[in-house]
């Protein structure tokens, strides 16, 4: 029959209206009709990441809004605290040491979350550094910092806090002002229920903007410096992803509708309802200490190769879960409960995985995996 489960922590599955969005007719971007949809994003976003800073939309998956963050904020030379527990964490080091910025690494054991008193101290080994970068939801090992301690430490000395909040988005508090993040972005294909390829940016501060105004980095398409003026008249600079944008619109008049605490508490109930269903399982999470809300990284048991488990479960059952990434390929699997997700993703999820386990002659308690989950799921 062919029906698939997307249950990956990107991209996500997206709601109907959002889909029917997308294919609306075009639109031109320099129109009145353009200007009140940028506008009302404009506006569902500073809701959903609690700010009043200025949102710049581009035509880019998240990789390009944290390329964009970096040549704007650094100069070449510059030095950048980076907290590095995963693969995105990784990856903001790499776009540092791309431009030419010094990286002050602050390495983390993958599975677990930084701690706020490591990364002090490294500020105050390098009192010079211009910003921070860390990761809300590190995708590839389901962890979730704790940004708002990151931003007490921050906020005291010169550097800007940024934050890659791309799968954290709508699956876990993140109040941007309050917690003193200078800058945040993200792409909206996870939490935020979207076909892939909007890149969102916040700027909230003026420190920031400084940092924006002083940068002697090349940058072009990503300068944030027109990206700001355009977004002032409810536009990008250049020609702006319209579908994507009424897809987000859309999305966001959903979310808001349900009510952003609803919408992370739901995250919230499934993370604990996978969670309980995996160790109900006798299977073990690879962070059991921080975890995310919008996926659960599963460790495999012994001799089970986690990409095989993966293929089976996608060829026989038809649920697509991610695999691991870097040093993690072949020992985890992520199961995604994010955005457009309700009790019975986890469910799925949770029964292809024990049924692909028996048929690869390592069987568990599916059934005791199952109703640990319910437990969780069932209305009260
Ligand atoms: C998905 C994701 C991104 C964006 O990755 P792209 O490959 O550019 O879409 C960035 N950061 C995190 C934490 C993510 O989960």
């Amino acid at each position: 029959m062919g029906k698939t489960y997307l249950l990956t922590p990107g991209p996500c599955p997206v709601p109907p209206r959002v889909g029917l969005a997308v294919a609306r007719p075009v639109i031109h971007h320099r129109s009145d009709e353009y200007h009140a949809l940028h506008a009302a994003v404009t506006a569902g976003l500073r809701s959903v990441l609690c700010t009043a800073g200025d949102v710049l939309l581009f035509a880019c998956t998240g990789t390009g809004v944290m390329e964009a963050a970096v040549s704007n904020l650094l100069s070449p030379g510059d030095e950048a605290v980076v907290v590095r527990g995963g693969k995105f964490g990784d990856r903001w080091a790499e776009i540092c040491a791309a431009f030419g910025a010094r990286v002050v690494p602050v390495d983390v054991e993958w599975g677990e979350a930084v701690s706020p008193g490591d990364v002090a101290a490294a500020l105050r080994r390098h009192p010079a550094a211009k910003a921070v970068f860390s990761t809300l939801c590190e995708t590839s090992t389901g962890v979730k910092t704790d940004i708002e301690a990151l931003g007490r430490v921050a906020g005291g000395g010169g550097a800007a806090l940024v934050v890659d909040a791309t799968s954290g988005l709508c699956c876990s508090e993140f109040r941007m002002d309050d917690w003193g993040v200078d800058v945040a972005v993200a792409g909206c294909q996870k939490g935020l229920m979207c076909p892939t390829g909007l890149g969102i940016a916040v700027v909230g501060s003026r420190r920031a903007r400084a940092l924006i105004e002083k940068s002697s980095a090349a940058r072009y398409y990503y300068d944030w410096r027109p990206a700001i003026e355009a977004a002032g008249r409810s536009e990008t600079a250049w020609s702006s992803p319209a579908a994507l944008v009424a897809g987000l619109a859309e999305a966001l008049d959903g979310i808001l509708a349900e009510g952003l605490e609803a919408c992370i508490a739901r995250h919230r109930r499934l993370g604990e309802a996978c969670r309980a269903g995996v160790a109900g399982m006798g299977l073990r999470l690879l962070a059991p200490d921080a975890p995310a809300d919008g996926l659960t990284a599963v460790r495999t048991p012994d001799r089970i190769d986690a990409d095989l488990l993966r293929e089976r479960m996608r060829e026989r059952y038809g649920v697509l879960v991610a695999g691991g990434q870097g040093r993690l390929r072949g020992r985890i699997i992520r199961i995604a409960h994010m955005g457009y997700a309700g009790p019975f993703d986890v469910v799925t999820a949770l029964a292809a995985l024990g049924m692909a386990l028996a048929d690869l002659g390592r069987p568990v308690e599916i059934g005791r995996g199952l109703a640990a989950a319910a437990e969780v799921l069932r209305e009260p």
